[in-house]
């Protein structure tokens, strides 16, 4: 069996780490799918999707700091859209993830959750959620 899901994320500010774990085990929750997998894919060129730390907010903070002082969102960069740094980011954390399902719930680990990656906000995102198993 094989469902497709697509949830909506509205983003409030240019760079931050929203944390969609509760979000996302709902809606496998509410499918009728209890072991398999779960993909995740962010249809976009300047956000991603990232597993880390949720217990302490600072991870979050901290990772979006450190992308900042890496990739500045001024380096001379040739893009005319003026964020090619939110470009750079979205390939380094990736635009896919893959979560296995067991009897109806997310298999992560304690600290982890599922976090959509905004490297040009705020704005209105899509993420599809296939999930797939019986
Ligand atoms: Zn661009």
């Amino acid at each position: 069996m094989i469902e497709l899901k697509t949830i909506r994320v509205k983003t409030p500010q240019r760079e931050i780490l929203v944390d969609l774990t509760s979000e996302i085990a709902r809606n496998i929750s509410e499918s009728n799918i209890q072991n398999g997998v779960c993909r995740l894919f962010v249809p976009h060129t300047t956000a991603g999707i990232t597993i880390n730390e949720n217990a302490d907010p600072s991870v979050k903070s901290d990772i979006i700091t450190y992308l900042a002082k890496l990739i500045p969102q001024r380096a001379g960069f040739k893009h005319m859209e003026g964020n090619s740094d939110a470009h750079i980011k979205s390939s380094i954390v990736g635009p896919s993830l893959e979560v296995i399902i067991n009897k109806g719930k997310l298999v992560l680990g304690t600290w982890q959750g599922i976090m959509f990656a905004e490297f040009d906000g705020p704005r209105n995102r899509k993420l599809h959620i296939q999930i797939q198993g019986e």
